[in-house]
């Protein structure tokens, strides 16, 4: 079976395979993914971190300190091309949360939450799923 969780970054220097299962999957609405991503969200995969493989030297990493938390996130990127690849969260460091646009193939993906609703962009809202999780702000888990 191919890796649910291979991905690489735009220009390629970044590669990263995972053999874990998700923890989580959320689509996070907060103004920092906004930014960072430079869109109306990001879709993102949480995997435990030790499992995580991730290879190429230009990755670098931009850290940036939660608004409820007050816990930094450690927004690892493709130096080269700029893609976001992972976000590690200082509140819980043994989690990695994958970019899943950089993901070979993503379509399986099937988020269970919602996550920063209250920054949502108006005209990026989808309609109310009963089977998702909505949460204005973030998330304890970080
Ligand atoms: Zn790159
Ligand atoms: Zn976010």
């Amino acid at each position: 079976m191919s890796n649910n969780l291979d991905g690489h970054c735009l220009c390629g220097s970044i590669t990263y395979t995972c053999d874990a299962e998700p923890i989580m999957t959320a689509i996070c609405h907060c103004t920092e993914c906004q930014r960072q991503a430079g869109t109306a969200f990001s879709i993102i995969v949480g995997v435990p971190r030790e499992q995580l493989d991730i290879k190429g030297d230009s990755l670098k990493v931009f850290e940036t300190i939660g608004d409820d938390t007050g816990a930094t996130a450690a927004r690892n990127f493709c130096g080269t091309c700029g893609s976001p690849i992972i976000s590690v969260l200082s509140n819980a460091e043994d989690i990695a949360w994958i970019k899943a646009g950089t993901l070979d193939d993503a379509s399986w993906l099937e988020p269970e939450l919602e996550a920063w609703t209250s920054s949502a962009q108006p005209w990026a809202a989808m309609p109310e799923r009963e089977d998702r999780g909505y949460f204005p702000r973030g998330l304890d888990v970080g």
